[in-house]
This record gives structure tokens, sequence and C-alpha cells, in this order.
């Protein structure tokens, strides 16, 4: 049996003006997200995006997975194409549904006919295979106001389309309409967990990992980028770039207070990652900090951490409890990876009192026994950085960032 999959375009119908380019950038993504698995056609139409296979080898599976998560999506249906034939339509439905219509009690069907040539009007169609329904499995009966399932018939210019629920996608809205930022990436559980966030809004990935060999591990800067895999099958193409930071980090030990030092070193993180940003289009940074959760995410901490930051910092789980984020990684899929056990360059030197109301003026005055500028260039010169997509992870040379986009 022929199968097709339908997309209806949620909070995406909303956008007046705007839909069109929506629409364009969703079908853009999609495209490019159907890469490797076979032909297809993919039209829209009427609120409806049909992606529809041009041989019949194509893995449904697989584009159904790939397709629950790309952004934009609210719900899509599997359905079977048929030819615009009642008696097809009706055979199609009993068979195409079987194991749904085996598992409940009560249906009803509704029908949408835009072929208006079709030589049957919607009530007339629904009422058909209502009743071959009804006599195929004697165990069901119509239930108009709260049936267990909706048998949806399409009758469209282009083929008639069976479908039974339909599934909830990814939701948000596409990849690319929300801008370009830059999200600090740790191996923890909350870092990718916004970016995630971030890109459900819309937003293009780049990001930024502080690694500092040779206290950090090799390990732990390839678990990062198996995250940032996972995080890419939902956000699309990821360029990452990997900051080494321990020389700063000697620095900070060497001439600063030592309940200051988880501070200080946030505010070089937001000078080194704005200035990537910046290299890179990017408006904005993101973070995984929850308020409370830690020393350095008490308010007064993040305020003097903002202040090195001359772009907006964006912290999309601010508000949010562990489990909810535990939650949200399993969904994601980073779960299992992020609790590997890895050393992060923020856990190798924990001060062991650090301050939870840090002022502005103490870390300023700190500060003055470091060249700042110095220390960031130096960072940033040594920054590597991959390319992550859908096919792999690729190294790109330093000066050859973005000729080749
Ligand atoms: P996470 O689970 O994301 O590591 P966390 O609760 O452990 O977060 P911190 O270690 O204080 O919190 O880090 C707060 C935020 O700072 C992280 O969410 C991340 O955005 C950023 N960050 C921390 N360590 C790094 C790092 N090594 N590289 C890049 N960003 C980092
Ligand atoms: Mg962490």
């Amino acid at each position: 049996m022929k199968e097709t999959i339908l997309i209806k375009l949620g909070e995406l119908v909303l956008k007046g003006l705007n839909r069109s380019t929506f629409e364009a950038v969703l079908l853009k993504n999609i495209r490019r997200r159907m890469t490797g698995l076979g032909d297809f056609e993919i039209r829209s139409a009427q609120s409806t995006i049909y992606i529809i296979p041009q041989d019949e080898y194509a893995d449904m599976d697989e584009v159904q997975e790939r397709i629950g998560r790309i952004f934009g999506i609210v719900a899509y249906s599997r359905a079977c194409v048929v030819e615009k034939d009642l008696h097809a339509i009706c055979r199609a439905a009993a068979d195409y549904l079987r194991p749904q219509l085996e598992e409940i009690s009560t249906f009803k069907v509704e029908t949408k006919r835009s072929d208006k040539t079709f030589p049957y009007d919607s009530p007339a169609i629904s009422r058909e295979v209502g009743a071959y329904l009804l006599q195929q499995y004697p165990h069901l009966s119509v239930n108009v106001h709260e049936p267990d399932l909706i048998v949806r018939v399409e009758v469209r210019d282009f083929g008639a389309y069976v479908h039974g629920a339909p599934i909830a996608g990814a939701g948000g809205i596409p990849v690319g309409t929300g801008g370009k930022a830059a999200i600090l990436i740790s191996g923890g559980l909350d870092s990718p967990v916004a970016a995630w966030r971030m890109a459900r809004r819309g937003v293009e990935l780049t990001a930024i990992h502080f690694a500092s060999p040779p206290y950090t591990s090799e390990l732990a800067e390839e678990k990062v980028i198996r995250l940032l895999q996972k995080v890419g099958q939902w956000a699309g193409r990821i360029e990452m770039y990997t900051v080494h930071f321990a020389h700063l980090q000697e620095e900070l030990l060497k001439k600063c207070p030592e309940d200051l030092f988880t501070i200080l070193m946030r505010r070089f993180m937001m000078r080194c990652a704005q200035a990537i940003a910046r290299q890179n289009d990017c408006d904005a940074l993101i973070t995984g900090e929850s308020l409370g959760q830690v020393a350095s995410q008490t308010i007064k901490a993040i305020a003097c951490t903002d202040a090195a930051a001359g772009i907006p910092v964006f912290r999309p789980l601010i508000g949010t409890d562990k489990a909810e984020i535990v939650a949200e990684a399993h969904r994601i899929g980073t779960y299992d990876i992020s609790i590997e056990p890895f050393e992060d360059c923020c856990t190798v030197f924990t001060p062991r009192h650090p301050r939870t109301r840090p002022t502005l003026a103490q870390l300023e005055e700190a500060e003055q026994a470091l060249d700042i500028d110095g220390l960031v260039e130096e960072c940033l010169r040594g920054t590597t950085h991959r390319r992550i997509t859908f096919r792999g992870v690729q190294e790109v040379p330093a000066g050859q960032g973005k000729k080749d986009r």
C-alpha cells in the first residue's frame, strides 16, 4: 500500500504576512532532512505539506522519525494514498487502519473534498466509508460526539488519502526563522536542553565549548560532540567552536581570590563567546543556567556574568526544575550521554567556598590583576572549529569558517 505523510501547519498558519517565508523555510528544512532517504515529491497545498515518496523503497519509519524532529510541525499523519474511487477509499480505510480499528470500539468518519469534480460530496463519502467499516468490523459502532478514532478521508485534486489519528510533532517554529545565537555547551544535562529549546523557537545554533586539556580529557570534548549530534537531529547543522581554557584558568587561580573564581571564569566565557558569536553573525548567547541551581546561578552572580557580555544572554531554563530538564533531555535523546562521567572545565577548579553574592566592583577589582584582552585573544587563537551535520563531523581549518557556507 502506498503511503505518504501529511503535515498540518500549526502555529505557522497564524503568522499572517510572514507565513510564506516561514513556510518556505520549513519546506527547505524538510527537503534537507529527507536527504538520503530516497526520492520524494514535497509539496504544499491548503495548509498541508505532502511528502510523497516517488519509489517503493522509501523507509517510511525513518521518514516519520525525522519528521517528528522538525520544528514548525505541530502534527502530522501517515496516510495511505488511494485512487479517487469510492470503493477503493472504503477498502483502504478498512485495511490501512486495521491495527487501530481492532483496538477501538467507536469511530466516526470525517471527509474533506477539495476536488469538486469527485462525484460524491463529503457527507456521502463519510457515510459510505462508515457503512463499509461497520460491515467489516462488527464490533465497532459510530459515535459522532466522542469517537475513539476519527477516520479521515481527503479527496484532493492530486489524489485521495485515508488516515487516522494525527501524531504530535516537535512544535515550535522552523529553524532559520528566529535568527542566530551561540549556545555555551558543557557536557552537562542542562545546556543541550537549553540549545534544543532555542532551536525550537526557530534559532539557528552555533555551539561554543570550553575545554581545559590537560585537566579535561579528549573524551569530554568528544562527549560534547555527540551531544551536539543529538541536538542537531532537531536543530540541523551546528558550527562548533572549542576554546582552550586551561591557561586562563591557571592565571585566575594564580592571580585572583579563590572565592570569585567561578564568576571570573564565567565572565571570560562570555567575553570569548561574544567574540565568536559576532564572527558567526550570532546576535545572542544561550546558557543552560537555572536559577539557584549552583552558586554561580544566583541572581547576583548572573548579573555579574551578564555585565561582561555585550550581547543578550538567553537562559531558557532559568525557571525550570531539574526534573523537568531531565524529562526533556530524555525526549531529545541527550540524557544518556549527559550523565556519562567526564570532568568539565568548570568542575576541575571548583572553589571550596564560592561566593553567592558577588558584586561587580569586587570582580572588576580582581580583574585588574589580569590582562583581559590579551587572555581573550590567546583563547580565541587556540580555538578549533568543527561542523556537525547529519552526515557527520567535519574539521574546519582556521580561517575557512564562513566561506563555504
Ligand atoms: P550544564 O548541565 O549545562 O553543564 P550546569 O548546571 O552544570 O549546566 P554550570 O556548570 O554552572 O551549570 O554551567 C552553567 C552554564 O554555563 C551551562 O549550562 C553552559 O551553558 C555554560 N557552561 C558551563 N561549562 C561550560 C563549558 N565547559 N563550555 C561551554 N559552556 C559551559
Ligand atoms: Mg556543567
